[in-house]
């Protein structure tokens, strides 16, 4: 459980993103734990949170990372990450990430179509190099997650289409400077039900046999992320259930002799560990609503504004006061600038600390700089 260190907050200017360490170390002990069960190899998805001492404790770990972007590919090695547990996504690789990361010799690159194939063969050509790809395949398998984040339908603009999975492999044994190294998937995120994870085993299994009677055979199977954390009950779950995640994969993934399973988990390793804490600025009674105005908003944490994302609220200073339903707003010039409606929450008065839960992921990474307001801070729970 958080324990929040309030005296210590008195002398801090809010807002500010609060990390508990020893929660990550816990959730990162246990991934490893769970995986190293069934020989899995794990990637930290580097967009949910590229906080430098984050990331330092995720790689004293033995985890790999999934990059997004060259940026996050240069990031990552700054940080001592070694190539060749890099793997590289995304559907718009400009030609300096590609070259990049073929500089790097980095473990994969998950291509997500055609004219990107026939571009990285063309790159690594020029650079005298074979690149290892993967094919992130959209498999049409719905992740029951929002719109937003949902990335495994076939409306969506992420990955290669069953329809033109036939076309890209015949492409594909004609260039020479790419090797083929396996499949690729990443269906959403926030997945919290484990039977989508098992209808994406089932159709990584009939995937597999297709590639097979072409004569390619998918070395590694990267099942990319999205597993899901409780972010209306984050103290009874600070740690998600990663022991029944992975035996999902370990009961309904048929796998051959010499193949290797990959995953790219951001949210599910980093969400529960982050707090973002500001403090009550205004308590205004509105016409039908009663409002606390915080002094955090959408630009230090934008999730609820983007994806009518819901994260708990809790009064620290007061935890015992008589409850109240507030409107928690912050001070940005937008409607959407909420962090929840008619919240039952002890009483809030002006300069009380909030924290806002299960920010460590897709929170601090996010930041903006509207408004023209100034980045939050960070402070950690073994060095504040
Ligand atoms: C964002 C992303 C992930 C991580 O997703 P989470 O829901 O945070 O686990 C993994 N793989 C790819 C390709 C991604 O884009």
């Amino acid at each position: 459980m958080t324990v929040f260190p309030i005296e210590k907050f008195k002398k801090l200017q809010t807002p500010f993103y609060y990390y508990d360490m020893d929660l990550l170390e816990k959730t990162l002990s246990l991934v490893n734990e769970e995986s190293e069960k069934y020989d899995f190899n794990v990637h930290y998805a580097i967009k949910a949170n590229a906080n430098d001492r984050i990331l330092e404790k995720i790689r004293q770990k033995g985890f790999g990372i999934d990059c997004v972007s060259g940026y996050e590919i240069k990031k990552a090695l700054e940080i001592g990450f070694t190539p060749d547990g890099i793997v590289f996504a995304g559907v718009g690789k400009a030609d300096w990430e590609i070259e990049l990361g073929l500089k790097h010799d980095i473990a994969c690159f998950n291509v997500e179509s055609l004219p990107e194939l026939e571009i990285i063969n063309e790159l690594a050509q020029n650079a005298g190099k074979k690149a290892r790809v993967a094919f992130r395949i959209n498999p049409n398998v719905n992740a029951n997650t929002h719109h937003y984040i949902t990335t495994g339908l076939d409306e969506n603009k992420f990955g290669i289409s069953m329809t033109d999975l036939e076309k890209v492999i015949d492409r594909m044994k004609e260039l020479n400077h790419v090797e083929f190294e396996g499949m690729h998937f990443h269906i959403g995120s926030q997945i919290t039900d484990l039977d989508n994870f098992k209808d994406l085993c089932l159709r990584i299994n009939e995937l597999q046999d297709w590639f097979i009677s072409r004569h390619l055979f998918p070395r590694i199977i990267n099942v990319g992320g999205g597993f899901g954390i409780d972010y209306e009950d984050p103290e009874s779950h600070p740690v998600p259930d990663f022991s029944s995640y992975f035996k999902v994969f370990k009961d309904f993934l048929d796998l051959k002799s010499g193949q290797e399973v990959h995953f790219e988990l951001g949210r599910s390793v980093v969400a529960q560990c982050g707090n973002l804490i500001s403090r009550v600025l205004y308590v205004k009674e509105g016409v039908k609503t009663r409002f606390a105005i915080i002094d955090a908003g959408m630009t230090d944490l934008i999730r609820p504004a983007l994806y009518q994302a819901s994260h708990k609220v809790q009064n620290l200073t007061n935890p015992g006061g008589e409850k109240k339903k507030y409107d928690v707003v912050g001070p940005i010039c937008e409607s959407s600038d909420s962090f929840g409606k008619a919240l039952d929450l002890p009483e809030m008065k002006r300069g009380d600390f909030v924290a806002i839960r299960s920010a460590g992921a897709y929170g601090e990474v996010m930041v903006s700089r509207y408004n023209l307001r100034e980045e939050p801070k960070a402070y950690y729970s073994d060095t504040i």
